[in-house]
Order: structure tokens, then C-alpha cells, then sequence
């Protein structure tokens, strides 16, 4: 099947052929015609599958072909989780929309809104959009909602786990009724269900398989290590095996900061990101490691949810996640579109309750190693896991969870999930650093 097969516009199939893509993905196989049709959507797909291509460029269509306004108005509306997210769904959007007339910009919080609300003045399209940012500027009357004829709601469990669900109702009560819904989910739990049976009006419904949960393309291994020994572990395997680009995750923001610092003085070029950098490090950050030039980026969860980083060789995860279901959004980083990758994670004797959490979500044993050199001792006592909660940088406040219980593994919620929950994460409506980037509307 091609992408013309699926009775896309030559302005799109000239945008996707320029992007290098010949064959849509399964998901795109599924979504494209379903968007083309004008229904509701209901879509479990992860990053990775090629989901964005496959709500954007539908969309596109439809507003290209769709009647106009007399003045640009806001018709699609795309919500993400996370800062970063909404940037690349904004690059996507401007990318296949390029031959097209449609205008489209994204805004996000931590950044100062004046250059927001100055491109989204003239009139827009589509907007791409994190809640808090999006329900600041409707207040303050800068973005008209009441033309908006499709809305989508991208990552939205991981929407609801930031505690976005009251921003998100409250977006809705403004949105006109009749509108086209597309809901895009990795995981189906109790409340998506819920939100998709409040929103969606008969929504075809599309299941691409679970990759992170059955890549066989990923190997995914554990090296028992003593937990003062973790970084020297990490520089040995990084330094022996010649990883050239290499996504950390730690669970705390000053942890990755740490880290990334520890690593530069070993000659391993590291840097951090996370909810308290600012945008403009963030953004710097990613680019150096997508071209290759920094060797190693560490993150926490919820910064790194979302990247767009295709076929990156190594994951590792110098501590496991809180949350089981994380472990499995971090090694969906890697192994992508069919390229084989390695995730490996570096387990001290705090962390063997989380490790069975995630065996038990994934339903299989991992393999264990030990490092020659790094043996653990067999004498380690557990100790109770750093949560990272004490504020900007700072050690870990008093409210630490015991990791190593295995209950810890099952909570979900912004509460569970270490130091970066809604308030200090990507969606923090007072901008932290008054910066702006140049973020003129651009043609989508
Ligand atoms: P997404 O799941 O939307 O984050 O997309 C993951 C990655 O797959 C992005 O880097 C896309 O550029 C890429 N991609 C999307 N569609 C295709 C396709 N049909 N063929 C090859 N790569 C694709």
C-alpha cells in the first residue's frame, strides 16, 4: 500500500515523499482513512508507530478541502502532555502542511507569551497546544476556540497522569459541539476509558500492537550493580562498547544533572533535560544529541516523553522508573521502526521490588548480568529510593517512597511519578524564564 493509495492530496503526498517515507505504517494504514472520513477516532499508539503522520495529515486534508472562513480561524486544535511534544507535532504539522495554505503555530508554557499571542493575532488554522498555556491565553481572550472542527487529544493517558484532566474539560465546555474527535492513547486505562466515552461519538477504534511490550527488536538486559557504582558501570559500558548515542533516564531532575556532569569530566560529552531547564537548553540539548555531536543525553521521564529520536541505538535506565509502565515508555525509545536496540538497565539491591513490578507488567524475565569488576555486594542492604521531591535541584524532600516495596510499582498519578509532576513540569503556566523564541507563525 502507498500513501496515494490512501487518497491523500498531491500537496501531501509531495510533503511525505520528501520526508523520505514510501510506505505509510500500520497505523497511518488505519487512521488516514478513518480521519478522511469525518468520524471520531479512538487510536492506542505510541510514539514511534508514525501516529503523528497519521492524525496530521488527514487533518490537513480536510481543512484544505474543507469550506474556509471568511477570516483564518482556528479549526484543529492538537493538545500534547509535554512542551516538547507539542514542538514536534508543530514541526510535522508545518512540514507536511508546506504546500499547502494553511497557517499553523504551537504554544506550550515556560516561555513568555507575548510572541504567542503576537503570531497567533493574524489568524491561524491549527494550533498546537499544551492545556495550561492554551486556557491562559483563552482567559485572557488572545485565542478564539469557537471554530474548531477537529480536536486532538495526543498522549492523553499521559495528559491524565500530568493531572491535565480539569484544563482538558475545561477546553472542551469552549469548543463548539459538533467537531471531529481523534483520541490518541498508549494505554487504555479506567479513565481514558471514560474520557473517550464522554467525548467520542461512535469512534472507529485502532489497535497497533504494543511495540515496547513485544519488540522483539529491543534487547533488553539488567546489570546487578551496587548502587555507588552505577556511574562507573555506565562510563565502562559506554567507553567498551563504543555507544555513540546513548539516552539516560534517571528518576530525579538533579540526579540527570548529576549525571550528565559526571560523565563530561570521564570525556563522555553528557548533558541533562528536564522540567527546570529552560526551553532553549532543552531544545539545544536534543538537537546536539539527534545530530550525533552529544554522546549521551540524560533525562527524566516526563521530558523525555515524546522525543522524537528515531532509531536510537541504547537506552539505559541508570535507575528503573516508579511507575511500571514507564520502563516501558523509555524502552520505546529505542529499536524503533524495525532497527534493532538495547535497553539496559543498571538495578542496585534498592530497586529488585520495582524490577519485579516491571517483569510482572511485561510478562516476561529480563536477563540478568553482572559486569566483571562490578560484582554487587551480596551483603547490600536496601535503602529507600530518592525521589528527587525537594524542590528545584534540590536532594529529596521527606515524602520518599519506599521504591523497593512492590507496591510502589503499581501507583500511577502525578504523585508517583518522582519529581516531575504537573507543577513543575511541562505545561508550568508561570513562565520560570521570561525567554522567547522566535515563534512567528509559520505555514503549516
Ligand atoms: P511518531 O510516532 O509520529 O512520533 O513518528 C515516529 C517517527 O517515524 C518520526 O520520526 C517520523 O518521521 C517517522 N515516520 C512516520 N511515518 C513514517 C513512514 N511512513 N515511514 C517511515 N518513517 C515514518
Amino acid at each position: 500500500m502507498t500513501f496515494s493509495e490512501l487518497g491523500l492530496r498531491a500537496e501531501l503526498l509531495r510533503a511525505v515523499e520528501a520526508q523520505g517515507y514510501t510506505i505509510p505504517t500500520p497505523i497511518q494504514r488505519q487512521a488516514i482513512p478513518a480521519v478522511l472520513n469525518g468520524g471520531d477516532l479512538l487510536a492506542s499508539a505510541q510514539t514511534g508507530t508514525g501516529k503523528t503522520a497519521g492524525f496530521t495529515l488527514p487533518m490537513l486534508q480536510r481543512l484544505a478541502e474543507g469550506p474556509r472562513p471568511g477570516k483564518r480561524q482556528i479549526r484543529a486544535l492538537i493538545l500534547t502532555p509535554t512542551r516538547e511534544l507539542a514542538a514536534q507535532v508543530g514541526e510535522s504539522v508545518a512540514d507536511y502542511g508546506r504546500h499547502l495554505t494553511l497557517k499553523s503555530h504551537v504554544i506550550f508554557g515556560g516561555v513568555g507569551q507575548q510572541p504567542q499571542v503576537d503570531a497567533i493575532r493574524p489568524g491561524l488554522d491549527v494550533l498546537v497546544a499544551t492545556p495550561g498555556r492554551l486556557l491562559d491565553l483563552h482567559q485572557q481572550k488572545h485565542v478564539d476556540l469557537s471554530h474548531v472542527e477537529i480536536l486532538v487529544l495526543d498522549e492523553a493517558d499521559r495528559m491524565l497522569d500530568m493531572g491535565f484532566i480539569h484544563d482538558i474539560k475545561k477546553i472542551l465546555r469552549v469548543l463548539p459541539e459538533k467537531r471531529q474527535n481523534l483520541l490518541f492513547s498508549a494505554t487504555f486505562s479506567n479513565e481514558i476509558q471514560a474520557l473517550a466515552g464522554k467525548l467520542l461519538d461512535n469512534p472507529a477504534m485502532i489497535e497497533v500492537a504494543r511495540r515496547n511490550t513485544t519488540a522483539e527488536t529491543v534487547d533488553q538486559s539488567i546489570y546487578r550493580v551496587d548502587r555507588e557504582k552505577k556511574r562507573e558501570l555506565l562510563a565502562h559500558l559506554i567507553t567498551r562498547h563504543s555507544w555513540n548515542q546513548v539516552l539516560v533516564f534517571t528518576r530525579t531532575k538533579h540526579g540527570a544533572n548529576r549525571l550528565a556532569e559526571q560523565l563530561s569530566k570521564q570525556d563522555i560529552p553528557a548533558m541533562a533535560i528536564h522540567g527546570n531547564k529552560s526551553q532553549s537548553a532543552r531544545t539545544k540539548a536534543l538537537a546536539a544529541f539527534k545530530t550525533g555531536d552529544l554522546q549521551v543525553l540524560v533525562a527524566t521521564d516526563i521530558a523525555a516523553r515524546g522525543l522524537d529520536i528515531n532509531e536510537l541505538p541504547h537506552v539505559v535506565n541508570f535507575e528503573l522508573p516508579n511507575v511500571a509502565e514507564d520502563y516501558v515508555h523509555r524502552i520505546g525509545r529505542t529499536g524503533r521502526a524495525g532497527s534493532d536496540g538495547q535497553a539496559v538497565s543498571l538495578v542496585c539491591v534498592d530497586e529488585h521490588g520495582l524490577l519485579k513490578g516491571i517483569e510482572r507488567l511485561i510478562k516476561r524475565d529480563l536477563v540478568k548480568h553482572v559486569e566483571p569488576g562490578f560484582e554487587p555486594d551480596p551483603n547490600a542492604k536496601p535503602e529507600p529510593i530518592e525521589n528527587g521531591r525537594g524542590g528545584r535541584g534540590g536532594r529529596s524532600g521527606g515524602q520518599g517512597q519506599r521504591g523497593n516495596g512492590g507496591n510502589s510499582t503499581s501507583h500511577r498519578g502525578a504523585a508517583s511519578r518522582g519529581s516531575e509532576g504537573n507543577r513543575s513540569g511541562d505545561d508550568n503556566r508561570a513562565p520560570r524564564r521570561r525567554r522567547s523564541r522566535g515563534q512567528g507563525a509559520r505555514q503549516a
